[in-house]
């Protein structure tokens, strides 16, 4: 039977990724070695990374200025990075769910991290509209796909103050206007490549303004120094991402994928709308994650949610269960995530409700 990848990270990566990757194993661009065992100073695999990066640009479209880096540690590794590197005194964060809560606590380890509005009240289910960024924050933080709660901020937000934007999970779904931007980060276990890398994206004249020391690790300056090189890079990682990229390029960039993630999500949205078994935790379309979909049981039928866990999986639908934190059912469509298997789950919560 064919197995559906709704897993929200790591998660579904296109098959020609998986491929290229298993001859990359084999045999890394002819050296005869595999990329798990080459030197990260070999030219074979500096031109990897050179190739990943210039990929990364031009995709995304990243303006002169701005420098692409993937490190290690992680997402979570940012959540201190960035207070370290920009943060003098003040900082301001948007607290939208889980991650920005967890990279909200780490910037008070540095300074005076003030949150400038929260939808916890409500279980992160909506996007905070009216709030106000202190015009002497160092720079305004944001996530802009909530992974674990389905909400996502789709367009490029104005900010009187430098914006950073922790995209791990939304990261080349969209064109994104990378000007508007100081920083942007992620781990790319969601929508681009095996964990393990992390990218940055960073503008630098942003950087060198704070006095605190730094550690040669945690300073974004020494890794665009070593060219992303100061240490040994996670190389079979960045090697897997470089695939994907080529990939995306091939499907026609960021524009012809948003599309696709647009008819995607339509898809599943209208079958939660319209199925009286669901009920979708985002009421406004506005706020809805185009990446990480995620639904309860109606209040009728609390009684079927295990039932419809187990005869998902036995139709072959993997990792709908919802983030632990929250229950209920989460389905990622990431880019790689075919439109295929989104029609294959709508085809299951119609069977399920007509035996119900
Ligand atoms: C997964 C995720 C993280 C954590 O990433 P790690 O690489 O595991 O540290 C942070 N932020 C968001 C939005 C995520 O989806």
């Amino acid at each position: 039977m064919k197995k559906h990848n709704f897993y929200a990270g790591p998660s579904i990566l296109p098959q020609y990724t998986i491929e290229k990757s298993i001859e990359g194993i084999k045999d890394f661009a002819g050296t005869g070695l595999s990329i798990l065992e080459i030197s990260h100073r070999s030219k074979e695999f500096v031109a990897c990374m050179n190739d990943t990066i210039a990929l990364f640009r031009e995709l995304l479209g990243i303006p002169e200025g701005y420098k692409v880096l993937f490190l290690g540690g992680g997402a979570s590794m940012q959540f201190c990075m960035v207070p370290m590197n920009l943060m003098e005194k003040k900082a301001a964060y948007l607290n939208t769910g889980e991650w920005a809560g967890k990279a909200l606590k780490e910037a008070k380890l540095f300074g005076e991290a003030v949150e400038v509005a929260s939808s916890k009240e409500k279980l992160f289910n909506y996007i905070p509209k009216n709030y106000t960024v202190p015009a002497d924050a160092d720079y305004f933080h944001i996530t802009t796909n909530n992974t674990i709660y389905g909400t996502e901020i789709k367009k490029d937000i104005d900010c009187s103050v430098p914006l950073v934007a922790d995209m791990s999970s939304d990261i080349f779904s969209r064109p994104v206007d990378i000007s508007k931007y100081a920083l942007i980060y992620g781990g790319a276990q969601k929508n681009l490549a095996p964990a393990g890398v992390t990218f940055v994206i960073v503008k630098e004249s942003v950087l060198g303004k704070v006095t605190r020391p730094l550690p040669s690790m945690l300073d974004y300056r020494v890794h665009i120094k070593g060219e992303s090189m100061f240490n040994t890079p996670p190389v079979f990682a960045v090697f897997a991402a470089q695939q994907t990229l080529r990939w995306l390029k091939e499907l026609g960039g960021v524009k012809a994928i948003q599309k696709k993630n647009i008819e995607k999500a339509a898809v599943l949205y209208n079958e939660i709308d319209r199925n009286k078994l669901f009920r979708a935790t985002i009421a406004d379309p506005e706020d809805r994650s185009l990446m990480n979909i995620c639904w309860v049981m109606s209040d009728n039928y609390k009684e079927l949610e295990k039932p419809f866990a187990d005869f998902a999986k036995s139709k072959g639908m993997l990792g709908i269960e919802g983030h632990r934190s929250v229950g209920g059912f989460r389905a990622s469509t990431y880019n790689a995530l075919p439109q295929e298997s989104v029609e294959a789950l709508v085809s299951v919560m119609k069977e399920f409700e007509s035996k119900n």
